[in-house]
């Protein structure tokens, strides 16, 4: 059995978030970069909860108001993410329709979802086994790579629809709540503070946990 190793935490030592230098708390700045020392994010899980809540709530008439007002000669339509997307698809454009899918309604919601699910894992309401929790925290890394290509496909869809004198595309309502809902999770997503999972994992390891099988040992 290998013997338990001091924490940075314990010592009164963090990590800069900025360049990575490790110094004592008791600073407060980074000698290095002069960025602000906590063990911990402040607030990481309220603030995350928030943006996500927020997030989730300008979700929804993202997709019900529409994102563009197009005229075309004289004709005045409005037209949501998910209209748009059905017209790509039934024009045969399914590489356009797919991506739009995934940019504007699948990713935005599992961003939302995983965040949550996470929050929930790093105050103890879901717990999830080490493995779990690690791949977990990769897919939410791996979408946040992914994080601005919806504002790629708002600048597609514009491009493509760009004819000149003969149509005019003027932003809708559905705009603003999309562009809401993407630097809200952003924002969420940089203000959760992923060591508050290993800290949440430590405590449960140092926990006696009574085994069900046998009560008594
Ligand atoms: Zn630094």
């Amino acid at each position: 059995m290998t013997p338990a190793l001091s924490r940075a935490a314990a010592c009164g030592l963090a990590g800069c978030q900025i360049c990575g230098r490790v110094s004592p708390v008791a600073l407060r700045r980074c000698p290095r970069c002069s960025s602000r020392l906590h063990l911990r994010k402040p607030a990481s899980i309220e603030r995350t909860v928030a943006l996500m809540i927020a997030a989730a709530v300008l979700y929804i008439p993202s997709h019900l108001l529409p994102i563009m007002t197009v005229v075309e000669l004289g004709d005045v339509s409005e037209n949501t993410i998910i209209a748009g997307m059905i017209t790509f698809w039934k024009e045969g454009a399914y590489p356009i329709a797919i991506v739009i899918f995934s940019a504007s309604i699948l990713i935005p919601f599992l961003k939302i979802v995983t965040l949550s699910w996470l929050c929930a894992a790093a105050t103890g309401r879901v717990h999830p086994s080490p493995t779990v929790l690690g791949r977990m925290y990769w897919f939410t890394e791996l979408l946040g790579r992914w994080s601005m290509i919806d504002i790629f496909v708002v600048g597609i869809v514009v491009s493509l629809m760009q004819l000149g004198n003969y149509m005019t595309i003027t932003p809708g309502p559905g705009a603003l709540a999309f562009a809401g809902v993407v630097v809200l999770t952003m924002l969420a997503a940089m203000s959760f503070d992923p060591r508050l999972l290993w800290d949440r994992l430590n405590e449960l390891s140092a926990a006696p946990t009574p085994n069900p099988r046998n009560p008594t040992a």
